[in-house]
């Protein structure tokens, strides 16, 4: 059996910077201690697990961010941003309640955040094409000063009106899909011909999603592996049984199945954006035995 794996499985470099900051800083005796990270920093138990045993653990904020720094402001020394990225409100209240802050959100991501304080502040009508309760979407939002429409399906699409009036800007979140966001956006300059659509979806992920396309047509198996919890792994799935059906999402090794492969002679692994190396190796070696 020929086993293909993909050029760009595993973490994206917006994760790959994450990881290696908050490395650096658990070594650091100069960062204060103790350090909190806001969320999981890549949605992956193994990482979160990994990130712990480094002394750093995770906190969640649970409604009003003032609040959750009046609640924290004596137990945090240093509060991590993900590589989701957060909105504008966290940098005053760190400096409000003296938490040191390190900022790992992408820089991609931040470029999308610029984006929507930029349309906010020219009164445009922002819409966002991405899942509003993600991570990375929930900041834009707040970017945009919470002034934005979201469109998540096509579903959405059909009962889709706005403020004529305004100018109409349109961005997306970084991982969504490729033929979703081209469907929405050219939907959308049809209906609305002076829209500017702004195609924020990153480099790695157009990459990703064009190559498991291929993948899924040139393999006569497909495994996707990342966390439930991953949007960008999930989607990738999603793409690859669109073209194959016999694409299989898992999150670690013991997950496979033998009878997957039953005359199976060309397979093709795939990892999400926040799925560790030490993760595709195990995956790897069991199909290998297999
Ligand atoms: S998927 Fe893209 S935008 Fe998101 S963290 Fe990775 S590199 Fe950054």
């Amino acid at each position: 059996m020929e086993i293909t794996l993909s050029q760009y499985a595993g973490f994206c470099e917006g994760v790959e910077r994450a990881y290696d900051i908050v490395e650096k800083i658990a070594k650091d005796p100069k960062v204060k201690r103790p350090i909190f990270v806001l969320g999981s920093l890549v949605h992956n138990e193994d990482v979160v697990e990994k990130i712990e045993k480094m002394g750093i653990q995770k906190v969640h904020v649970e409604g009003p961010l003032e609040d959750f720094f009046e609640k924290i402001k004596k137990e945090v020394g240093t509060l991590v941003i993900t590589a989701h990225g957060i909105g504008p409100q966290i940098y005053e209240l760190a400096k409000k309640y003296k938490v040191d802050l390190v900022d790992t959100t992408c820089p991609r991501v931040v470029k999308v955040q610029r984006l929507a304080k930029a349309f906010f502040d020219r009164d445009a009508q922002i819409v966002i094409i991405g899942e509003k309760n993600h991570k990375e979407v929930k900041g834009i939002f707040e970017w945009a000063n919470k002034r934005a429409i979201f469109i998540e399906t096509d579903e959405d699409l059909c009962g889709f009106d706005v403020d004529h009036t305004k100018k109409i800007a349109v961005i997306s979140q970084t991982t969504q899909d490729q033929e979703f966001v081209d469907r929405a956006a050219a939907q959308i300059s049809q209906k609305y011909p002076n829209a500017e659509v702004v195609d924020s979806i990153c480099l790695t992920t157009h990459h990703r999603q064009t190559e498991i396309k291929q993948l899924a047509q040139e393999n006569n198996v497909v495994i996707v592996i990342g966390s439930p919890e991953s949007a960008n792994s999930k989607r990738l799935w999603e793409i690859a049984k669109r073209v194959n059906e016999s694409s299989y999402f898992v999150q670690r090794a013991s997950e496979i199945e033998k009878k997957w492969f039953a005359d199976c002679k060309k397979v093709a692994v795939t990892a999400g954006a926040s799925t560790p190396g030490w993760i595709i190796e195990e995956v790897m070696r069991e199909i290998k035995n297999i």
